[in-house]
């Protein structure tokens, strides 16, 4: 008789991220038409516009309460960051809006995050952060536009989860920590 193989444990896509106030959004969507006249590619909606902190992948739902107990653990500072440069990635042809000069609390949350993330045995991005927001996908890039800064007040940041759908990857924000 064949064996009956038992049900897939349930995971969920994570990563933690920062998440746009709507002027913030509207600013970065803006930006985002704009690189899109020179670069062309699929513009991301604005709903799902990010910067991701770290990304987890593929976790065992159950181990959800152990995600949220790493985010608890950290204590960090509001910021406000400065989106100043334009960027594109020709290996995955993204082009994105980023940060010339990460302020020091935006990349010690990051470090903190991560340190909690590797102590609690989930797999950690190891290559240095940078941080970004995509706005084009399969982007053919070229010459860097001149493009307006965009300032994002950071006072809180969100653990979201991500569904793979036909159309792209949809988000939902799952909890959210203040930054105090
Ligand atoms: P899709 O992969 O379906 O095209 P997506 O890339 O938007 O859509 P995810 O792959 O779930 O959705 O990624 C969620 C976020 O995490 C994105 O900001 C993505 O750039 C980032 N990310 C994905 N994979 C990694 C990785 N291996 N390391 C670091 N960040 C990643
Ligand atoms: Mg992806």
């Amino acid at each position: 008789m064949a064996e009956i193989a038992p049900p897939a444990a349930e995971t969920l896509r994570l990563f933690f991220a920062l998440w746009p106030d709507d002027a913030t959004r509207d600013a970065l969507n803006r930006t985002g038409k704009w690189l899109h006249q020179h670069w062309g590619g699929r513009r991301m909606r604005a709903d799902t516009l990010h910067i991701t902190l770290a990304f987890l992948g593929a976790t065992p739902a159950d181990r959800l309460d152990a995600v949220f107990a790493c985010a608890d653990a950290i204590q960090a500072a509001p910021y406000d960051l400065l989106l100043d440069q334009a960027g594109y990635w020709r290996h995955n042809r993204i082009g994105w809006l980023g940060a010339s000069e990460a302020p020091p609390p935006h990349l010690e949350l990051v470090e903190a995050l991560n340190a909690q993330l590797r102590a609690a045995g989930f797999p950690v991005d190891e290559r240095p952060h940078v941080p970004h927001v995509t706005l084009l996908r399969k982007s053919m890039g070229g010459e860097i536009p001149e493009c307006r800064p965009v300032g994002w007040p950071v006072r809180d940041w969100v653990l979201v989860k991500s569904v793979t759908e036909s159309g792209g990857a949809r988000y939902a924000v799952i909890r959210r920590w203040p930054l105090l």
